[in-house]
């Protein structure tokens, strides 16, 4: 099955709603025809933002799906400060980061709640972006795989094949998270090969095959195109380039850009 190419951008606590609407903008008039009929592409603002950016996305048609950074387990309730699935779901949001290494290592969160993520996201008819990376003390050990391999395991672990084929994972090493030092593609592609032999374990081949892993480090408008010729490389989740358009036009692009767009 063919796979195409996803870029989202995730802007982190940057950008206050009336930020957020110019930059939509600049997105939506910037990318034309070719780049979206190749490549998804999708923003993720903070929560302040979404309603604006949905409202901006709407009225102007723009050719840009909404995400969501995180999210909360539960429907509603007594939980201050959070923010549901079915909430963002309203709101237009398609897409919706769980597991991101800041939530793991600042805030706490175990494979455990990004599972309980998982599943709320699901059964509000939107699709995680499912984070998995080593640190670079993990990688110096040898135990990336085991690393990787344990998060996507308790994340996907008693799903179905046909809802394991919804998801797209995003290998995102912590080392090279805002640090400007990205994976080779090769190292990238090691790694997105394990993953996705995991996946056809874990579920079938075929699913593994469909599924959407992207990469995610410190990935900008110079590294993109060798990240996105390499075929184990379904697309970008993108941190600080993700905060100008200009550059983040060209990561859209030069995904585009590779033969064909979607592959096999
Ligand atoms: C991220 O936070 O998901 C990310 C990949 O950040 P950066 O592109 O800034 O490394």
């Amino acid at each position: 099955m063919a796979r195409k190419d996803l870029i989202a951008g995730n802007w982190k606590m940057n950008a206050n709603h009336l930020e957020a609407i110019q930059m939509v903008q600049k997105l939506g008039y910037r990318l034309d025809k070719r780049d979206y009929d190749r490549v998804e592409v999708v923003v993720c603002p903070p929560f302040t933002a979404l309603r604006s950016v949905q409202l901006k996305i709407e009225d102007d048609h723009l050719p840009v799906q909404l995400g969501a950074q995180n999210v909360h387990w539960e429907p509603e309730g007594a939980f201050t400060g959070e923010i549901s699935a079915p909430m963002l779901a309203r709101l237009g949001v398609k897409w919706v980061v769980v597991g991101h290494s800041e939530r793991r290592h600042l805030f706490g969160e175990d494979d455990a709640m990004v599972a309980r993520k998982l599943r709320a996201v699901l059964a509000s008819e939107m699709t995680p972006i499912v984070a998995v990376g080593e640190t670079l003390d993990q990688r110096e050990q040898g135990v990336t795989e085991e690393v990787i391999g344990t998060q996507l395991n308790a994340a996907l672990r008693g799903l179905d094949a046909g809802t394991v084929g919804k998801l797209v994972v995003a290998y995102e090493p912590v080392w090279a998270i805002g640090t400007g030092q990205n994976a080779t593609p090769a190292q990238a592609a090691e790694v997105h090969g394990y993953l996705r032999g995991l996946v056809s374990e874990l579920a079938s081949k075929e699913t593994a095959q469909a599924m959407r892993i992207l990469y995610g480090g410190s990935v900008k408008a110079e590294n993109a195109g060798t990240l996105a010729a390499e075929p184990e490389i379904d697309g970008a989740l993108v941190g600080g380039a993700s905060l100008q358009a200009a550059g983040f036009i060209t990561i859209v692009k030069k995904s585009a850009a590779k033969s064909g767009g979607a592959k096999e």
